[in-house]
C-alpha cells in the first residue's frame, strides 16, 4: 500500500486538519507522531524515545510489538475476518470459556463488546432486564466511558455534556479517604461511615426501586483509589439486603494490572456483573465484556435478552484475546505485576518523603498514582477540583514527556501503569525521570 504522507511534519499536519481528537479544544493541538514501538517504548515522529507509563490508556498491559498476539490476529484474519455474533465460531467459543473460567466462581457467562464504555452500557441494560427495576447508583469521582449511558454513570466532570442526565442515575461518594471530610481513626472507621451512607441514600430513593450498584473495584483514572477495609464487602451486603445488582468495572482493573486477574480477587467478593476490555487484549484489536453470574445466565434461558452490537465477539479481538490470556500465563505476567508493583511501591514511598509537593501515594501491582499538593499538612491540592487555569498539570506534563516519560494525569494526580512486562531496570530509569519533575514541582509550591 502506497502511503502519501512521508514527513511526521506531514502526519500530524494532516490529523490536525482531518481528526477530531478526544477530549481537547482541536486548535490547541499539535498532536504528537507515533512512528514505531517496542516493549515498553515508542517513538516519536523525530526518533526520539518514551517509556510509555501508562500503557497507553492503562490497556497495553502486554507492552507493544507482541508477536504472538499480532500473528493470532492475522491467522484469524486470514481464517474468518468476520461473523455476526449469531454463529458460533471457534475463537468466539474458546474465549468466552477461558474468560469465564478466569473469573470468579459464581460467574457463568459472558456478552462481549468492543470497548469498556459499551461494556458498561449492556451491563445497565442487563440489571434492569433482570431485576424489573429502574435506578442506577454510581459514585462520584469515577469513569464509566463516555457514551450516554457510560458518561451517565460516570462521576466527574467528562459527564457533564450528558446532562441533565438520564433520570434514574443516582450518585453517591466513595470512599477517598485522603481527602475525607473526618480524620478517621480506623480504615474501618471510613468503611462504617460511607457504606453508612450509602445504605441510608438507597433507602431513601426507594429500596424497591435500585436496580445496580455500578463501582470500579479500584477506582482508575479518577486517582487510583483503594477501597479501605471491608468496603466491597460491604457493599456486596447492602446489595443482598435489598436485591440490587453489585457491578464491578473492572475494565482498568482487570487483566493483570493490579497484580490479579480481576482486581475483585483481593477483596474475596463475588460481583453479579463484571465489566471489561482493555486488558483483555491490550489494544491489539478492540474487545470488551459483561460478564454475567450463573444466576442472571440463567435468567437469560427463558427470558430475552435485549442487547446486541454488529461487533460483538468480533473475531479479531477474539483471537487477540486468547493470545494475550494465554500471554500473561506464558510469562507469569500476573506475578510480574505484584513483584514490580513492590518495587513501584518502595519508590513511590521514597518520592512521598523526599518531595514536599508529593501529598499522597496510592498503588496496588503497577497501577499508580501521585497526588500533588501545595501543602502536605493542609493537603491543598496542588491545582483546584475542576480548575487550572494556569494549566499547571499540563506543564508538569510536558516536564515528563520532555525527559522521554508519557503518562496522564488527572487533576492534581499524576498516573503511573507502565506495561506490566517493564523490568526493574527499565522501571528504576523511568521513576529516576519522575524525581527530577517533582524536584521543579517542589520549587514551583516554593518548598
Ligand atoms: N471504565 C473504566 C474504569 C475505564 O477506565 C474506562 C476507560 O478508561 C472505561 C470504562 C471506558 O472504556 P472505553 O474507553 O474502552 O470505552
Amino acid at each position: 500500500m502506497e502511503l502519501e504522507l512521508k514527513t511526521a511534519k506531514e502526519i500530524s499536519e494532516t490529523s490536525k486538519k482531518y481528526n477530531l481528537h478526544s477530549w481537547s479544544v482541536q486548535g490547541d493541538l499539535n498532536p504528537k507522531v507515533m512512528s514505531k514501538a517496542e516493549g515498553i517504548y515508542f517513538w516519536d515522529g523525530e526518533g526520539k524515545r518514551y517509556y510509555d507509563m501508562s500503557s497507553q490508556l492503562v490497556n497495553l498491559n502486554i507492552g507493544y510489538g507482541n508477536q504472538k498476539v499480532i500473528k493470532a490476529i492475522q491467522d484469524q484474519a486470514e481464517k474468518l475476518a468476520f461473523a455476526s455474533p449469531g454463529y458460533a465460531i471457534d475463537v468466539r467459543s474458546q474465549l468466552a470459556k477461558r474468560v469465564v473460567e478466569l473469573a470468579p466462581d459464581n460467574m457463568g457467562k459472558v456478552f462481549f463488546t468492543l470497548g469498556g464504555a459499551d461494556a458498561n452500557e449492556n451491563a445497565i441494560k442487563i440489571a434492569k432486564m433482570m431485576t424489573g427495576r429502574q435506578k442506577i447508583f454510581s459514585r462520584y469521582r469515577s469513569y464509566h466511558g463516555a457514551t450516554y449511558g457510560a458518561a451517565n454513570l460516570t462521576g466527574e466532570p467528562r459527564r457533564y455534556t450528558c446532562e441533565p442526565g438520564i433520570p434514574g442515575f443516582i450518585k453517591f461518594f466513595d470512599p477517598y479517604v485522603y481527602r475525607a471530610p473526618i480524620d478517621f481513626e480506623r480504615e474501618e472507621d471510613a468503611t462504617k461511615y460511607y457504606l453508612d451512607q450509602l445504605r441510608e441514600q438507597i433507602i431513601y430513593e426507594g429500596r424497591e426501586s435500585v436496580a445496580a450498584i455500578v463501582l470500579e473495584t479500584i477506582t482508575g483514572s479518577n486517582g487510583i483509589i483503594i477501597p479501605p477495609k471491608g468496603y466491597l464487602q460491604g457493599v456486596r451486603e447492602i446489595c443482598d439486603a435489598f436485591g440490587i445488582l453489585m457491578v464491578c468495572d473492572e475494565v482498568m482493573t482487570g487483566w493483570g494490572r493490579t497484580g490479579e486477574w480481576f482486581g475483585i480477587n483481593h477483596y474475596n467478593v463475588k460481583p453479579d456483573i463484571i465489566t471489561f476490555a482493555k486488558g483483555v487484549s491490550c489494544g491489539y484489536a478492540p474487545i470488551g465484556g459483561v460478564l454475567v453470574s450463573k444466576d442472571i445466565a440463567k435468567h437469560f434461558d427463558d427470558h430475552f435478552l435485549s442487547c446486541g452490537l454488529t461487533y460483538s465477539a468480533h473475531p479479531l479481538g477474539c483471537a487477540a484475546g486468547i493470545a494475550t490470556i494465554e500471554y500473561y500465563k506464558e510469562e507469569n505476567l500476573l506475578e510480574q505485576s505484584k513483584e514490580k508493583g513492590k518495587l513501584l511501591g518502595e519508590i513511590l514511598e521514597n518520592l512521598k518523603s523526599e518531595h514536599p509537593c508529593v501529598g499522597d501515594v496510592r498503588y496496588i501491582g503497577l497501577f499508580s498514582a501521585i497526588e500533588l499538593v501545595k501543602d502536605k499538612t493542609t493537603k491543598e491540592p496542588l491545582v483546584e477540583y475542576g480548575k487550572d487555569p494556569e494549566k499547571v498539570m499540563k506543564k508538569i506534563l510536558g516536564m515528563l514527556v520532555e525527559r522521554g516519560f508519557t503518562t496522564y494525569t488527572h487533576e492534581n494526580v499524576i498516573i503511573v501503569a507502565p506495561p506490566l512486562i517493564i523490568t526493574e531496570e527499565e522501571l528504576k530509569e523511568a521513576m529516576t525521570i519522575m524525581d527530577d519533575v517533582l524536584f521543579e514541582v517542589d520549587k514551583m509550591i516554593g518548598a
